[in-house]
């Protein structure tokens, strides 16, 4: 087992997080996919509204590799195809019978696995819904089927405070996952599991297991931030990565035959009552999780997929296909009458600007950006924090003037798109979103 060290990153302290508790939800009434928020993907429908599908039918497919395939969340009938600007599909919406069909898929058990040619294997992860699940660096696009990663990184937790941890999604379940990790190492002889220090549960329980720990500041288990401190060579930089939590799911699909849709996910922030672990499905709608948690008077901004990582929702949305966090917290943006005069003793700030320097309790977050976009001010504090040692403010403004070369260069490629440089500049400069966008347009261009 190595430890890695991660001189940067943050530890975070916002107020809202959930407690390990679990609560098991009833069923939603309906569930969706959101294509749109699969990155790269190309979906071809394979169904209209009024068509009745099971748990497990196709739903659509990827035009660029039409064997890859996304199912459904729930069986019932397409009741909602939603479409947004050039005809992108936001939603597919299935409103979900009493009594649920299911597609069935083959079964295999642990000899079987170890037996199975890896092509046959991959083809049955392909057909059971579930290859989306591996995702390539370090674009982050759903993982090649046709090719052999250097490596496949499982990332059991994320120092992430709004995420489910391992010690609630894994309770129960170590056999499970224990299967999971029989058919990762089918697909890559080399395989890296990582946690953070002091989770005792996963230290005792997958011993054997575990190769990495890292430190416990955001995002220091990240597969690309842990494939940035442990690659030799340039060959390592297309490793493929998965979470714990589909680890289990995968093991779920080949143990049971049937796609499956439990996740666990967290609801926490300022704004909700009950910050928990609920056990849910994929695609459950964000006012399934919400409700009996809100001050309904308050105005609460929906960030589905983690504080920093994720995308405002609208509250009458579903979760996506990879999302496990819903975080709610104040939309913010009136105005503070002499804020700047104020000591700012509950502002979650790096800048010793304000007084919450020395304010040790967890402060809560609003959306509110304390001022507007202005010049680079060189603080440096995007580059104290950024955990792969880009230097996020000269990659920024290389790709301002259209220097790309340049911003690879300086490790753009590199970039985790954890958010954190965003939220310490006190310019408010919008970088990761720019090294996101950009590092996209780079991978399509390549295409
Ligand atoms: S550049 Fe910003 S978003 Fe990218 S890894 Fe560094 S801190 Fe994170
Ligand atoms: S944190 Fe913002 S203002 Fe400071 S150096 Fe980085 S980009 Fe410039």
């Amino acid at each position: 087992m190595i430890s890695i060290r991660t001189k940067k990153g943050y530890k975070l302290n916002i107020a809202g997080e959930p407690s390990h508790e679990l609560e098991q939800l009833g069923r939603p009434t309906s569930v969706a996919l959101l294509p749109e928020r699969i990155p790269f993907v190309k979906p071809r429908l394979k169904v209209k509204v009024a068509d009745q599908v099971k748990v497990g039918s196709l739903v659509f497919e990827d035009k660029r590799n039409s064997d890859l395939v996304f199912l459904s969340p729930g069986g019932g009938r397409i009741t909602k195809i939603d479409f947004g600007p050039r005809r992108v599909i936001k939603e597919i919406v299935v409103e979900l019978d009493q009594d649920e069909g299911y597609e069935t898929f083959p079964i295999f058990n642990e000899a079987q696995v170890e037996n199975i040619e890896r092509q046959m294997l991959v083809k049955a992860i392909m057909t059971g819904g579930l290859w989306p699940l591996f995702r390539e660096l370090p674009f982050r696009d759903i993982a090649a089927p046709d090719s052999i990663p250097p490596s496949i990184i499982v990332s059991l937790d994320t120092n992430e405070p709004f995420q489910p941890t391992p010690e609630v999604y894994l309770k129960g379940k170590i056999e499970l996952f224990e299967f999971g990790i029989k058919i990762l190492q089918k697909l890559s002889e080399k395989l890296f599991i990582s946690t953070s220090q002091n989770r005792s549960f996963v230290l005792d329980q997958l011993n054997s297991y575990v190769t990495h720990i890292c430190e416990r500041v955001y995002p220091a288990d990240d597969p690309g931030v842990l494939l940035y401190h442990i690659k030799k060579s340039p060959d390592e930089n297309r490793a493929w990565y998965i979470s714990g939590q589909d680890v289990l799911l995968l093991a779920m699909l080949f143990k049971t035959g049937k796609y499956p849709v439990e996740r666990t996910v967290v609801i926490g922030g300022a704004l909700v009552r009950g910050k928990k672990h609920l056990l849910t499905r994929i695609g459950v709608p964000l006012n399934h999780l919400t409700k009996g948690r809100t001050d309904k008077t308050e105005k609460a901004r929906h960030i589905v997929g983690g504080i920093f990582k994720g995308y405002k929702g609208g509250k009458d949305s579903y979760m996506g296909f990879y999302e496990t966090s819903l975080v709610l917290i104040p939309e913010g943006g009136e105005k503070e009458f002499l804020g700047f005069a104020r000591p700012g003793f509950q502002k979650p700030s790096r800048s010793r600007a304000f007084l919450s320097f020395l304010n040790k309790s967890a402060l809560p977050m609003d959306c509110n950006c304390h001022g507007e976009e202005r010049a680079c001010i060189n603080c440096g504090f995007c580059a104290q924090v950024c955990p792969v040692d880009i230097l996020p403010q000269f990659t920024y403004k290389c790709i301002l003037v259209d220097e790309i070369e340049e911003a690879i260069d300086h490790g753009l490629l590199d970039c985790v798109e954890c958010g954190l440089c965003t939220y310490v500049c006190p310019s408010k400069l919008e970088l990761c979103n720019v090294m996101k966008n950009t590092k996209k347009a780079c991978y399509l261009e390549q295409l």
